[in-house]
């Protein structure tokens, strides 16, 4: 099953980039082309029964596993890019952060109502980056937005806060 290979091969590297923070290194998935592969291949399943039009990547590691996905797809890719980085017109979504705030922008021509957006990232924790992508790609109100999640730091609970209102897809439920 492709959550045991996940758990055998997923890095964990203690204290980065902060004190107290289990970081889960997806170079490990990566560097492993046919592990990389199979988890490519579960996105484009899970897209594929959810009739999937155009998928949205999280930046940063959600460019590497969303991209990868589209282009098998034969679907746009939509980048959600920090604030200030894209060039056109934009959407933009506030949220909190432990310390601070962040943002997020996608660009508004980028999806239309009839589509239906899977958002991919490589993991979720708190869920405040997930809660704030569904906010902005909401404001297009395309007929249907899920998640998929290679991680899910289940200690943290940040998946409550989407699949009341989202279907959601995860590979792998972990503690971090
Ligand atoms: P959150 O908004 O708390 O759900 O955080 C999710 C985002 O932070 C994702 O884009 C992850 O790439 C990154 N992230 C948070 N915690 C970790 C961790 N322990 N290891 C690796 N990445 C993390």
């Amino acid at each position: 099953m492709i959550s045991k290979k996940l758990k055998k091969r997923i890095r964990i590297i203690k204290n980065f980039p902060e004190k107290g923070i289990l970081f889960q290194d997806i170079t490990s998935i990566t560097d492993d082309n046919k592990l990389f592969s199979e988890v490519i291949n579960e996105i484009v399943k899970y897209a594929k029964k959810n009739k999937i039009t155009k998928i949205a990547g999280i930046e940063a590691r959600g460019f590497i596993f969303g991209s990868a996905s589209a282009v098998k797809l034969n679907i746009p890719f939509i980048p959600i890019r920090k604030k200030n980085k894209l060039p056109g017109k934009v959407y933009s979504q506030k949220y909190k952060l432990e310390y601070g705030n962040d943002e997020i922008q996608v660009h508004q021509n980028a999806i239309v109502k009839k589509d239906k957006i899977l958002i991919v990232d490589d993991l979720i924790a708190t869920g405040g980056t997930a809660l704030a992508s569904a906010k902005l790609i909401s404001k297009f109100t395309p007929l249907k937005i899920c998640f998929f999640f290679i991680i899910n730091l289940q200690n943290l609970e940040g998946l409550n806060k989407i699949k009341r209102d989202y279907e959601v897809k995860i590979l792998l439920n972990t503690n971090g």
